[in-house]
């Protein structure tokens, strides 16, 4: 049988298949097994655990996954890597299982055969890759440990943005109600196959502790997008319709928050929208 590192380079797999990638399915591939090691290596995966893989393509990152011991379950809207994925199967004696679908639809929760922890690292394709980290992040209960995901660098500059910078938002601040987030390196566009326009980056997010996580997505999601919706507007301002919906005086509801109503929301922490959406809750009630 053929070991996962006796298989042939990435590349040569894909070219002996003639396969073009897809541009409407984000395809761009890595076949540098050493950038997909070092992939693997942040994700720390291991013997034992189940990761889940969102778009293995020729399965350059897979290889490494499953290098490491992790069994890995993959999910794949383009069924032409079939073949390439199947030898990758037999040579790593059955750790791989791939779904072909859109992982959009997938229930992520229940891959895990009783509950098992799993963790996910992914090259997103770069059209789903926002929606599927905020389907993540907003899931009840958790069931990840770890994601690990590599993204255009500016949507990762957005998810571990901190407050006073112009990448600091809606995803910076649902993400600090979750999780722990960390850019870990950059991946210029020139190390992949086609090359993208932009440079990506990996960035790795644990869930904190379950009493310190802010629960109430619903609410500081109505919160935030009032507030990030006109990100020039002082709060006092871009918070009215959202406290009037509620029948709450939106300076009182600032002032219950201990925020200045002249300030605008890139200034705020996510702690502050964390107190705005528990009062706007309230009032809801
Ligand atoms: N992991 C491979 C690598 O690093 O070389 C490929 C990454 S490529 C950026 C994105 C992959 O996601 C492609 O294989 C593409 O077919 C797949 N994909 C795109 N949209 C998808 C979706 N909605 N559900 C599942 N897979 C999808």
């Amino acid at each position: 049988m053929t070991a996962l590192d006796d298989l042939p380079p990435v590349g040569a797999c894909v070219e002996r298949l003639g396969l073009r990638a897809h541009k409407s399915l984000g395809q761009h591939f890595l076949f540098d097994l050493n950038l997909t090691r070092k992939i693997a290596r942040a994700a720390g995966t291991g013997p034992g655990e189940l990761v889940v893989e969102v778009g293995p393509g020729p399965g350059g990152l897979t290889r490494a996954l499953l290098e490491s011991g992790a069994k890995v379950i993959a999910v794949d809207k383009d069924t032409r890597f079939a073949p390439l994925l199947d030898e990758i199967n037999t040579a790593s004696d059955g750790a791989l299982d791939v779904r072909y679908e859109d992982a959009l639809r997938t229930n992520m929760a229940t891959l895990g055969s009783h509950g098992q922890p799993l963790k996910i690292v992914s090259n997103l394709p770069y059209n789903v890759g926002t929606q599927l980290l905020i389907n993540w992040l907003t899931a009840k209960p958790l069931f990840w440990t770890s994601l690990t995901l590599m993204f255009q660098r500016e949507v990762a500059e957005r998810i571990v943005a901190k407050p006073g910078s112009s990448a600091y938002g809606r995803l910076a601040v649902l993400t600090a109600a979750i999780a722990d987030a960390h850019l870990l390196f950059d991946i210029p566009a020139a190390a992949f196959s086609p090359p993208p326009k932009v440079d990506s980056a990996v960035v790795h997010l644990t869930p904190k502790p379950e009493n310190d996580r802010f629960a109430d997505l619903d609410a500081l999601e109505h919160v935030t997008r009032a507030a990030f919706g006109q990100r020039r507007k002082m709060l006092r301002a871009s918070l009215k319709p959202c406290a009037k919906a509620v029948g709450l005086d939106t300076g009182r509801w600032l002032a219950e928050a201990e925020i200045a109503p002249t300030n605008r929301p890139e200034v705020l922490p996510p702690e502050a929208f964390f107190a705005l959406a528990r009062i706007w809750r309230k009032a809801k009630a």
